[in-house]
C-alpha cells in the first residue's frame, strides 16, 4: 500500500476559487444549459399518495402481482435512500456522488461535459479498459496515449503525462484506472495525487476504481478534499455482484457533480434496479459482498500459486479479481478453454501485452476446471520462457 506523496501538493484552495477553477474547465454550452435534472429530494418519494403529475399509467403492468414494485411509476432520479447507503459503502457525503447507469455512462458524461469536439483531448494510459477512448471518439475528442511502464510493473509515467499536457493544454480529462484493467495492478497513489496537484485548474484526473475493494488499498475518493479535480468512478458491477444492473457512482467535488448532473439522463436506474440495489447495499448485503470478496481473494492466491508452478507461464501481480498471465500461444490457449466451455480474454491484439490472457477468478470449481486446461496447455509448451 503506497503512502500519500508530499511533493507538489497545492495549498488548500478556498471553496469559491475551487468552484471557479473547476467550472471553467467545462464546455461553455453546458454551463449555459439549465439543469434538466429533476432535482434531488430530501426524503424518499414513497409518501406521495396520488401521483397525477407525470402522465404515468395508474395500473400495474401485466402480469400483475409478480412483485410489489411500482413499475408504472417513474423512479426517483437520484434515490435518496440509495445515496444514504452509498455514503456508508463509499465513505462519501451525498453531495459528492452522482449515480449513473454504470461506469460507461459516467465516462461519457465526463467527456461530454468537459471536452469540446475537435478541440479538446483526453489522455489514457494503455494497456487499459477501452471505454474511456470510445467515449472520446463519440465526442470527436482527441486521445493522447502515454503507455504504462511495463518494465516497472505497469506504473504510470507522470513526467510524460505532464509533458503531453504542456504540449496540448486542450487536454482536459486524464483517465487512469487503478487497479488497472487488464494488467491488474494498482498504480502508485502518490503519482495519481501528484498529477492531480500539478493539473489543478487545468484538467480533471479521473481514477476508475472499479476493483479497489479487491486491492486492500484505501479508495482515492478520500483525497478529493485535498484534490478537488480528482474524480473517482465506482461501480456495483464487480464488488457487489451487480454487473447485470449497471449502477455506477461518480465521486467528485460537488462542482463536478453539479456539472455532470446537468447532462445526465434524468433517471439512470429502473424501479427493479433500485430495489435490487437497496438490498445489496443494506448492512447485510455489504457483509455478504465483503465475504465474497474475501473468498475471491483466497482463490486468487490459490490460483496464483498453482500457476507459478507451471512451465512457460508468468503471472503478473494482481490487486483485482483477475490475473494477467503471460503464456505461450495465448490464442491457442483461449481456443482450448472455449472447447472446455471456459471463456478467458485473449489479449493478443492489445499492444504491449500480446503474449497475455486475462483470467477472472471464479469459484473453486470453475478455477479448478480452468487450471486443468492451463496445465494441459503448459504440458505442450516448449518449456520455460
Ligand atoms: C468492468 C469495468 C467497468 C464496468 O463498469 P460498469 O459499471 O459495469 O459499466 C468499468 N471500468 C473498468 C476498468 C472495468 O474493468
Amino acid at each position: 500500500m503506497s503512502e500519500l506523496g508530499v511533493t507538489g501538493e497545492a495549498p488548500p484552495a478556498r471553496r469559491q476559487d475551487v468552484m471557479e477553477e473547476i467550472t471553467r474547465l467545462a464546455r461553455p454550452e453546458i454551463l449555459e444549459m439549465a439543469s434538466s435534472a429533476p432535482g434531488r429530494t430530501a426524503q424518499r418519494e414513497g409518501d406521495v399518495l396520488t401521483r397525477l403529475d407525470a402522465n404515468e399509467n395508474p395500473y400495474p403492468p401485466f402480469p400483475a402481482g409478480v412483485d410489489a414494485l411500482p413499475h408504472n411509476r417513474y423512479p426517483e432520479a437520484q434515490p435518496a435512500h440509495l445515496l444514504d447507503r452509498f455514503a456508508d459503502c463509499f465513505g462519501t457525503p451525498r453531495d459528492r456522488m452522482l449515480i449513473t447507469r454504470g461506469v460507461d455512462e459516467a465516462t461519457d458524461l465526463l467527456v461530454r461535459a468537459f471536452c469540446a469536439a475537435r478541440q479538446d483531448a483526453i489522455l489514457i494510459c494503455p494497456p487499459v479498459f477501452g471505454r474511456h477512448a470510445v467515449s472520446a471518439r463519440l465526442q470527436s475528442v482527441a486521445i493522447h496515449e502515454v503507455p504504462l511502464r511495463k518494465e516497472a510493473g505497469f506504473e504510470l509515467d507522470p513526467d510524460r503525462i505532464l509533458a503531453v499536457h504542456r504540449s496540448d493544454p486542450g487536454l482536459k480529462v486524464l483517465f487512469l484506472c487503478t487497479p488497472n484493467d487488464p494488467t491488474g495492478n494498482l498504480v502508485r497513489r502518490a503519482d495519481v495525487l501528484e498529477l492531480a496537484s500539478r493539473l489543478l485548474g487545468k484538467a480533471l484526473v479521473v481514477a476508475d476504481q472499479t476493483y479497489v475493494e479487491y486491492s486492500g488499498d484505501a479508495p482515492l475518493s478520500r483525497e478529493i478534499d485535498a484534490h478537488p479535480n480528482l474524480v473517482v468512478l465506482r461501480t456495483l458491477s464487480k464488488e457487489y455482484s451487480l454487473a447485470g444492473e449497471q449502477v455506477g457512482i461518480v465521486i467528485a467535488h460537488p462542482a463536478v457533480v453539479g456539472i455532470l448532473e446537468r447532462i445526465a439522463i434524468p433517471r439512470p436506474l429502473t424501479q427493479s434496479t433500485i430495489a435490487t440495489v437497496a438490498a445489496a447495499v443494506s448492512p447485510a448485503g455489504i457483509e455478504y459482498a465483503r465475504a465474497n470478496i474475501g473468498r475471491v481473494l483466497g482463490e486468487r492466491r490459490r490460483v496464483e500459486d498453482a500457476l507459478s508452478t507451471l512451465p512457460g507461464i508468468r503471472v503478473h501481480p494482481s490487486d483485482a479479481n483477475f490475473l494477467l498471465v503471460d503464456v505461450d500461444r495465448p490464442e491457442e490457449l483461449t481456443h482450448r478453454m472455449r472447447q472446455a466451455g471456459i471463456r478467458i480474454l485473449d489479449c493478443g491484439a492489445v499492444p504491449g501485452i500480446e503474449d497475455s490472457v486475462r483470467i477472472s477468478i471464479g469459484t473453486y470449481r470453475q478455477n479448478q476446471a480452468m487450471l486443468a486446461v492451463l496445465r494441459a496447455h503448459a504440458a505442450t509448451s516448449g518449456g520455460p520462457g
